[in-house]
């Protein structure tokens, strides 16, 4: 064995080895137990970012320990390969999507090769490939069949210059990315799934998750929104007919303090009251055009204007003003809502700001109401009493709840009811690259489904777009096609599918990803749910939701028999790294990568600045952030592998921070990384060069011996415990970098002293093997083994290893010598009393006898008398 580390032969190696041997080559067998191992596929952007370098030597590491436990381990990967991106790239480059997607597919996979992860890449799949979003379209079509797919109309993002729908991230400000043009909102039909009526399992089957982090499931639990109110109507009167106003509330509790009503712009109220009222109708025309982003609306400035229609309060009579505000969304409740500006804080806010009434219903003991400021204890539910409520004055808020909702359901006009802040979900979109929605447009027959013989409907792969449009509008070939109906000439449906459709089910398709016939077969039932799934915090809701809904049709549909599909979560903190720019005068801040800053320290070693390499000149520092393309502040995976190897960079994952919090990049950490597996070469180097240890003898060791084969086994306890239950790598393999530095002190060349040593090393290895598995290979060979490290189990700590000082003690019986015991030294006679009548062979001379007295002589035997 050379003594020197090259961890490119070493990786070439080990690599090459696990190719030939097909290693990682799941198969199922129902005899084994089996462990499914996943990480978030990537979006193949071009190239690896080290946030995926992160997710995947996590999953990696968590896959080989799973292994060692001797479970059947499945570890797939593959695309995520449909989006906007590539038509980006399309666009700027001329290049089809596809051939850019394929390219950075074939790019990316050697990278992913190159880090040594155990992947079964026999299971590969792209989801932008026939074989695979065939069966999104088949399963569409089931679903349609069933009712769970619909179309109604929706509202989309449309550039009036380009002529198209712009997704919700190529509106900025407002306007168009491209154009710059004001985007309008347009309705147009498109397909929805009926993800609400899976709203009440998806928050129940929450609680069959204790293996996702609570504050995933409570994001899940947000998005879901059930909640329970009243759905009760304003009646009013409308050139001369009887109309109502219904509206959905959680406080029914305040209706007595309803001073207001606020219509969406798009309600038929407001509608009606713009027709001949210009002010109000530029006013409805403006919150039209805004967007329609929900997340938008929780933070744009409420803006609003009189209709100066009234409509009947319920239960008092009154007239009650009706507004139209920019906060109301049509597509939530009834596109109305009651205002109650005392109690709830964005009526507050709005009432001040048009100077409508606010009136006090509400109280709480020992507090004063104040319209001055909105103050917390104004929404407070449970320590409220009704006051200036009339007949309610007094009630806390579920006796107010109950005798209000029973008074309106008793004049008609309104229920208790659950509501749900769920939608439907859209996944109609306007683009090309994505999975044709499998529908075909007869001007006889009208939507036509299309048979499943006639399956996949396949995306032209050579289409360039350019801005304008979805292209397949004008793709002849694909766009006319027979009706399946009737045979007379018609249009294929030009929109696809969303994106988030190809990564809801991606999951199960691996278990049988070479299956033409069917989306799954029997293997899904052997390889899921996932027993780990690990991937980014920003996937908390929508992916994860989306795939929970998928699997459960799936399910009532009789494709699988499990309710969730990812049993364990982990999601990974992000990466991070300093950032560096300029600001210009007049001009754009520019970034500076970090690798081009050089730190400026004083003669102690305090840093006082930064300076851009090539020029010598000062920049500024803007402290750490995710690593990011618009930061400039991102490390390239593959001049770090390139530099130190796969181990290095594996290593320095899993050491600089657990994996769920954020990991600061550092040049020193990386550095330190390659230093310490260079250590661990020369020590193995060094110990097989005097050639081979013998057989190791526990009883024969001295005190140092015994001492060293503990810490040894100590490491194994605790770096077992941190892997398998903790997930904290980073404190286990500072375990096993303690133990190294033991072993680097150690000298004692004996026959027994290198036994000991030899135990140390495969011990080390072992523990080691899944964070950097090539070295770990390389030096297990070293260490005189025909079998590869891969095929090993993992170790077990010795209990008679792990008791720090045991001295041994002669059992006799009657007098006789019959055993021995090893003991705590500091064991007292109770315990050392109790070992010896346990010890077999002294059991065997006094069987038939009644023990009279047990003699203990501390340090040296134990007599047991017996008669
Ligand atoms: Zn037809």
């Amino acid at each position: 064995m050379d003594d020197f580390y090259d961890p490119a032969a070493v990786e070439a190696a080990a690599q090459h080895y696990w190719n030939e041997h097909g290693t990682f080559r799941a198969v199922e067998d129902d005899s084994r137990e089996k462990y499914y191992c996943l990480c978030m596929f990537p979006y193949p952007s071009g190239k690896l970012h080290m946030g995926h370098v992160r997710n995947y030597t996590i999953g990696d590491v968590v896959s080989r320990y799973q292994r060692m436990q001797g479970r059947n381990v499945l570890q797939p990967m593959g695309w995520d390969a449909f989006g906007l991106p590539a038509e980006n790239a399309a666009m700027a480059n001329g290049v089809p999507p596809a051939q850019w997607t394929y390219d950075n597919i074939a790019y990316m996979k050697k990278q992913l090769k190159s880090l040594g992860f155990g992947i079964d890449w026999e299971r590969e799949l792209a989801t932008c490939t026939p074989e695979y979003y065939r069966w999104n379209q088949w399963f569409f079509l089931r679903m349609l069949e069933k009712g769970i797919a619909y179309q109604k109309t929706g509202t989309v993002n449309w550039d009036p210059v380009d002529q198209t729908v712009l997704a919700n991230e190529q509106v900025i400000d407002g306007r168009g990315w491209r154009t710059g043009a004001l985007v309008e909102k347009r309705e147009i039909p498109m397909y929805y799934l009926k993800i609400t009526a899976y709203a009440e399992e998806l928050l129940a089957d929450l609680d069959k998750l204790p293996g996702w982090p609570e504050r995933v499931k409570t994001m899940q639990a947000n998005w879901i929104g059930k909640s329970h109110g009243v759905r009760f109507a304003f009646p009013y009167e409308l050139d001369g007919k009887p109309e109502e106003l219904w509206v959905f509330t959680t406080r029914v509790d305040t209706i007595m303090g309803v001073t207001f009503c606020a219509v969406a712009a798009e309600h038929p109220l407001a509608e009606y009251a713009a027709r001949n009222n210009p002010q109000l109708a530029a006013f409805v025309a403006e919150c039209k055009a805004g967007s329609v982003i929900e997340a938008d609306m929780a933070t744009i400035e409420k803006k609003g204007m009189p209709t100066d229609l009234f409509v009947t309060h319920p239960i008092s009579g009154e007239p009650v003003e009706v507004w139209v505000g920019n906060y109301v969304l049509m597509g939530y409740g009834e596109g109305a809502v009651m205002a109650v500006p005392a109690h709830d804080e964005r009526d507050f806010e709005f009432a001040k700001k048009y100077g409508l009434e606010i009136a006090q219903v509400v109280e709480v003991p020992g507090k004063e109401y104040s319209t001055d400021a909105w103050q917390e204890w104004y929404a407070d539910k449970a320590n409220g009493r009704c006051v200036n409520s009339g007949k309610y004055d007094g009630l806390d808020y579920e006796a107010a709840v109950d005798a209000i909702a029973a008074d309106l359901a008793s004049r008609n006009l309104g229920e208790k009811q659950v509501q749900w802040r769920l939608r439907d979900w859209g996944i109609s979109r306007q683009r090309y690259w994505g999975c044709p929605i499998p529908i075909i447009h007869c001007d006889r027959c009208g939507e036509v489904p299309v048979p499943d013989d006639q399956l996949p409907v396949v995306l032209p792969e050579d289409c360039v777009p350019d801005g304008s449009g979805n292209p397949l509008n004008k793709w002849p070939d694909f766009l006319n096609c027979a009706c399946p109906k009737c045979g007379a000439a018609a249009r294929r449906e030009t929109d696809t599918m969303d994106t988030f459709v190809d990564s809801s089910w991606y999951y199960s398709r691996y278990c049988s990803s070479d299956n033409g016939e069917a989306m799954v077969d029997e293997r899904v039932k052997y390889w899921m749910p996932v027993d780990q799934y690990i991937g980014g915090i920003e996937h908390a809701i929508l992916h994860l939701l989306y795939s929970r809904f998928w699997s459960k049709v799936m399910r009532d549909l009789g494709l699988v028999a499990f309710d969730e599909p990812f049993t364990k979560l982990l999601t990974q903190g992000m990466v991070l790294n300093e950032i560096f720019y300029r600001h210009p005068q007049g001009g754009r801040r520019e970034y500076f990568n970090p690798a081009a800053v050089e730190i400026v320290t004083d003669d102690k070693g305090q840093r006082t600045g930064a300076v851009l390499k090539a020029d010598g000149q000062p920049v500024v520092s803007a402290g750490i952030g995710t690593m990011s393309k618009s930061k400039n502040n991102g490390v390239d995976p593959q001049s770090l592998i390139e530099h130190y190897g796969a181990d290095t960079a594996r290593l320095f994952m899993m050491f600089a921070a657990p994996p769920e919090q954020t990991l600061e990049w550092s040049d020193a950490g990386t550095e330190g990384a390659f230093r310490f597996l260079k250590r661990l070469w020369k020590l193995v180097a060094a110990h097989v060069e005097k050639g081979s240890a013998v057989a190791l003898e526990p009883v024969r060791l001295d005190e140092a011996q015994r001492k060293l084969r503990n810490q040894v086994h100590a490491t194994i306890a605790k770096v077992s415990d941190d892997i398998g239950r903790r997930f904290t790598f980073n404190t286990a393999i500072a375990a096993v970098m303690e133990l190294i530095n033991a072993l680097y002190k150690w000298d004692d060349e004996s026959e027994q002293g290198r036994a000991v040593l030899q135990e140390a090393l495969e011990t080390v290895t072992l523990l080691l093997s899944p964070i950097v598995p090539h070295i770990a290979h390389a030096n297990w060979q070293a260490l005189g083994h025909r079998d590869a490290v891969i095929d090993q189990p993992w170790p077990q700590a010795d209990p008679a290893a792990l008791q720090v000082d045991t001295i041994e003690m002669v059992v006799q019986v009657n007098g006789k010598l019959r055993g021995k015991i090893a003991v705590a030294a500091d064991a007292d006679a109770a315990t050392v009393e109790a070992a010896a009548l346990d010890e077999p062979n002294a059991q065997r001379f006094r069987e038939n006898l009644t023990v009279r007295k047990v003699i203990v002589v501390p340090q040296k035997l134990v007599n047991i008398v017996a008669s």
